[in-house]
């Protein structure tokens, strides 16, 4: 099996002990050599600081390539793009754009005055920069606000058309379910390479919980071996084996790039990535 490309999602820290678990979780992770990691932007663009500090903090120290979430609630475009500029001003040259959920209660997504209207308007607005490499979300399971798989392979592919690079997937469950829809992305004429975005389950009841709000299905085999596990007190081995095998047949499948939402807990990722051969650099002086 070939060892793949990894990258991470971190978020922000609201608190002193939040802050030293992401650098734990940075400190555990910078060593498996990710391609780029990203650091997210709280639900209602709540952490717009927070998160500024955490990417410039993680490249400065740790000399990753960062890649900052962006995203269009509650701001003017002038509001995001003086924060797009502050970005590329501190060396971050990559930006995952997205257009964000309305907050909770309310009636879908609406722009603010003079706000983006979409995701698509932001991309193409921060591409006509020049100063970064957007990424953008996909949803191999149809998004909870596009009737079916068809409508989000389009919207994609003009996400890709206003200037993305690439696309990062929402979580899955099982291989095929990212297959369909590279095939159907590949089908529309879309080029641009299609990661899929991993999620270790450190956590049965809370994944169960984030899927049913972000369109994600749990298969019944998933669900049955969770509810043994939990009753005889062995998830984590039963977490490692169901996220390597996932990532061992995407990789079967082709896949050369695969994204892990950390949750800033790094433990379950390490694991997954060791047994998919993904090891520590150590170089030669420091064997001898
Ligand atoms: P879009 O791609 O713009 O829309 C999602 C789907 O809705 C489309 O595929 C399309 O089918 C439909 N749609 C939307 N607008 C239209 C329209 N005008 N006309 C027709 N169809 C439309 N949220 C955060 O708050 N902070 C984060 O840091 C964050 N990071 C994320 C990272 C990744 C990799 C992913 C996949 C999601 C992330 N999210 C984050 C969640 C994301 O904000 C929500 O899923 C949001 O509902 C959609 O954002 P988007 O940019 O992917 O949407």
């Amino acid at each position: 099996m070939a060892t793949p490309r990894i990258s991470f999602e971190f978020f922000p820290p609201q608190s002193l002990e939040a802050s030293f678990r992401l650098w734990d979780t940075v400190q555990v992770l910078a060593p498996l050599n990710p391609n780029f990691v990203s650091v997210t932007y709280g639900a209602g663009g709540t952490t717009r600081d927070l998160t500024h500090e955490a990417v410039t903090t993680i490249q400065n120290n740790y000399g990753l390539k960062v890649a900052a979430h962006l995203t269009c609630i509650n701001s003017t475009r002038d509001e995001i793009l003086a924060i797009a500029d502050k970005y590329a001003k501190a060396g971050v040259t990559d930006i995952v754009a997205l257009r964000g959920d309305a907050p909770k209660g309310a009636d879908g997504f609406k722009p603010v005055e003079g706000g983006f209207t979409s995701s698509i308007e932001l991309v193409e607005t921060l591409a006509e920069t020049g100063k970064f490499n957007i990424r953008v979300g996909a949803y191999p399971e149809p998004h909870p606000e596009s009737p079916d798989t068809a409508a989000d392979v389009e919207w994609l592919k003009r996400k890709i058309d206003a200037g993305a690079s690439s696309a990062i997937t929402q979580f899955f469950f099982e291989a095929e379910t990212f297959f369909r829809f590279r095939d159907a992305c590949e089908k529309a004429g879309i080029d641009a390479p299609i990661i899929p975005g991993i999620m270790p389950i450190t956590s049965w009841t809370g994944i169960k919980k984030f899927a049913a709000g972000c369109g994600t299905s749990i298969p019944a085999w998933l669900d049955d071996a969770f509810t043994k596990a939990i009753r005889d007190g062995r998830t984590d081995l039963l977490s490692t084996a169901v996220c390597t095998e996932l990532c061992s047949d995407l990789i079967d499948g082709g896949v050369e790039d695969l994204h892990f939402y950390t949750l800033n807990r790094p433990a379950l990722t390490r694991d997954i990535c060791h047994a998919l051969g993904v090891t520590p650099a150590v170089s030669l002086e420091n064997v001898a």
